[in-house]
């Protein structure tokens, strides 16, 4: 018997010593309001508003990259 090893799915590459950060004139590739998430398939960025993101969370989770919605405040 081996001792069950914790799989890891894909994990997000990020280059080292970089913060990724979000240009403030990003659109959403939807709907093209301003976008505050960011996922990268294969390389290749998405841009997500957050009611888009919201929508396909489930799907797009494991290829986040940056999530700014924490800079949205709701007063
Ligand atoms: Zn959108």
């Amino acid at each position: 018997m081996q001792p069950a090893q914790p799989t890891k799915s894909q994990s997000v590459e990020k280059s080292a010593g970089r913060t990724p950060v979000m240009r403030h004139d990003e659109r959403c590739d939807r709907c093209g309001a301003r976008a505050y998430v960011m996922t990268l398939h294969s390389g290749r960025a998405l841009m997500w508003c957050s009611h888009h993101y919201n929508e396909h969370e489930e799907a797009l989770r494991e290829y986040l990259f940056i999530d700014a919605r924490e800079a949205l405040t709701v007063n």
